[in-house]
């Protein structure tokens, strides 16, 4: 039951930008991959410091593949915007 770890990827720097949704807290590269833009942030403001709420799926965008951080727990549409990749599971339709 071991997850591995996303590698097709190549990590951003830590000052990248990325939209936030307000909705699930997940980032992602370009404003069309979450539901509710909440504004920007960069990397470094998620990555390295694990999150207080559980992953989550996108209420709106349930059908966007998505990631997420083994170390932070951070969702993010791109895997590039996390450390730890891993695929979710895509909700149940
Ligand atoms: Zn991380
Ligand atoms: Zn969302």
């Amino acid at each position: 039951m071991s997850e591995d770890t996303f590698k097709a990827y190549v990590p951003l720097p830590k000052n990248t930008r990325a939209f936030i949704c307000a909705n699930c807290g997940g980032v992602s590269l370009h404003a069309e991959g979450i539901c509710k833009v909440m504004g920007m942030g960069t990397k470094a403001d998620w990555c390295g410091s694990p999150s207080l709420n559980p992953p989550q799926q996108c209420r709106n965008r349930v059908h966007t593949l998505r990631f997420k951080c083994k170390k932070c727990g951070k969702v993010s549409v791109n895997p590039e915007l996390l450390c730890e990749p891993v695929e979710m599971e895509k909700p149940k339709e």
